[in-house]
């Protein structure tokens, strides 16, 4: 994982334009759209608009203004989900031991069915 921000990211390109997603909610600082490859049935990541890589990045480096408007919007997506009614489960991977894939940050909003357990234990 690049410990420093690369613009050519395929969440960048999104923000840019450049490759279409399927919407559920833009903000000021944030922007939230389907997973390619949902995991549950309800699966939508949320992304701030700003070049963060990751929590580390966005919680050191972000406006209070970036931050408050990205908590908003992820609460905001699981209403529009409609994921409230029997719980939800935001999830952000951070680097190579989350196996981050995306070096942009974002938070999986995921719901619509029974999760499971948060993590299975080691070893398992
Ligand atoms: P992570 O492993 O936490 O970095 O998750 C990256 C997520 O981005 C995966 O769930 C992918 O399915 C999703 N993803 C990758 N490319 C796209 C895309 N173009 N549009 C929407 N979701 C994507």
């Amino acid at each position: 994982m690049a410990e420093v921000y690369d613009s050519n990211n395929i969440f960048a390109r999104i923000l840019r334009g450049e490759i279409p997603c399927k919407k559920v909610l833009e903000t000021k600082h944030s922007l939230a759209f389907h997973d390619i490859n949902p995991l549950a049935p309800v699966h939508v990541l949320v992304i701030p608009k700003g070049a963060y890589l990751n929590m580390d990045a966005f919680s050191a480096k972000a406006t209070a203004e970036e931050q408050a408007d990205f908590i908003q919007a992820i609460g905001e997506t699981a209403r529009l989900m409609k994921a409230e009614e029997n719980g939800y489960r935001i999830i952000a991977n951070n680097g190579a031991n989350a196996h981050q894939d995306v070096p942009h940050l974002h938070i999986h909003v995921l719901g619509g069915r029974p999760l499971g357990r948060m993590l299975k234990p080691a070893g398992e």
